[in-house]
């Protein structure tokens, strides 16, 4: 609440993140725990001080203490959107074709929908829209942005007994990835919900409905066999990550942004890199010696153009 951005009223769901690891997996472990984004940053937890859940385990295993808080996404969503409420617009997607100057730049937002006609002027354009970037490159026509999916078969499961858990469970595998990463949710009846991820999202994408959440009961048998999965119900969705392509496909380590034509594209890669990126943007608007400029007309936006609203949760 103190530095550049005003977070409180953020919810944070959880002071810590956990890593379970079965006790046959120690040399794996050892791999996981060198990796650069966790080296320094794990240490293992006393079992007097295990949560409840990692205290009625039935196999053995260790638990790690990661210094990672998690967000509740939904809440920073509303904090952020909630100081820029007036500028922030939905557009359908045929409606707005982009307008280049005698520099062959991105110079305008021409909108038309039929009953309005209008154009959006800048000095700069940023395009931040995830997944969406792909086509905002296509329409500005630029050349050098590249963009990447890599697709997830996401599973959730609700629950009224289900406690809250925040863990990464390391699997067996050489993959950085976690076999099954769990974080907790609430749905709108306040029902908790285990969000399923890791390598159980990355190799579930060929997957139907049905094997999913049969691989997802399986694996979540056997990595807790003293819970108790008869009265929770399982759901499956397959969701993209989207990223910049700047490597033959590889996974970026880092928030990118790449300029062209006036257009800045950026992709914080994750969420928790978008502080980086924004810095990374303001780094370059300041190099080029843009100031904002005023922008007394964009009240008039607002009797032409829909407010955008934050979507829900999938499991609500
Ligand atoms: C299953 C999953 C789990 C993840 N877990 C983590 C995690 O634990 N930690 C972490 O740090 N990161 C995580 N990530 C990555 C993180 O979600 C993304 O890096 C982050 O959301 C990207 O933010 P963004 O605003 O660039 O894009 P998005 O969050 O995708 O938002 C893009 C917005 O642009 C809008 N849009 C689309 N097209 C257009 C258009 N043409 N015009 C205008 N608006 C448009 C969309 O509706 C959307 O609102 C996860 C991603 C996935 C898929």
């Amino acid at each position: 609440g103190e530095s550049d951005m005003d977070l409180r009223g953020c919810r944070v769901l959880s002071e810590h993140y956990y890593m379970w690891s079965d006790s046959g997996f120690r040399s794996k472990l050892k791999t996981f725990l060198g990796s650069k984004s966790l080296s320094g940053r794990v240490s293992a937890v006393d079992e007097k001080q295990y949560p409840d859940f990692f205290k009625l385990a039935t196999v053995e295993g260790t638990l790690y203490k990661l210094p990672d808080f998690v967000l509740d996404t939904a809440s920073l969503l509303q904090v952020l959107a909630g100081k820029q409420r007036e500028h922030i617009f939905r557009l359908a997607s045929e409606s707005y074709s982009f307008e280049r100057d005698d520099k062959n730049q991105v110079s305008a937002i021409a909108i038309a929908d039929g009953k309005k006609e209008f154009s959006i002027e800048a000095q700069r354009f940023i395009f931040s829209a995830g997944k969406g970037n792909k086509q905002l490159i296509n329409d500005a026509g630029l050349e050098n942005a590249k963009s990447q999916l890599r697709p997830l078969n996401m599973v959730y499961v609700k629950g009224k007994n289900l406690p809250k858990v925040f863990v990464h469970c390391i699997g067996d595998s050489f993959s950085l990835t976690p076999k099954l990463t769990i974080t907790s949710h609430e749905d709108v009846d306040g029902t908790t919900v285990w969000y399923l991820g890791g390598e159980l999202a990355e190799s579930g994408v060929a997957k139907d409905r049905e094997s999913q959440i049969k691989a997802a009961r399986s694996l979540l048998h056997n990595l807790f066999p003293w819970m108790d999965f008869e009265e929770t119900e399982f759901n499956c969705f397959t969701i993209d990550r989207a990223e910049a392509n700047i490597n033959n496909n590889y996974r970026p380590e880092d928030a990118f942004c790449i300029e062209e034509s006036n257009v800045f594209v950026a992709w914080p890669t994750k969420l928790t890199l978008t502080p980086n990126l924004a810095d990374k943007i303001i780094e370059r608007l300041s190099v080029s010696n843009l100031t904002p400029t005023p922008t007394a007309n964009h009240r008039g936006l607002s009797d032409v153009l829909e407010a955008a609203e934050i979507a829900t949760s999938r499991w609500d």
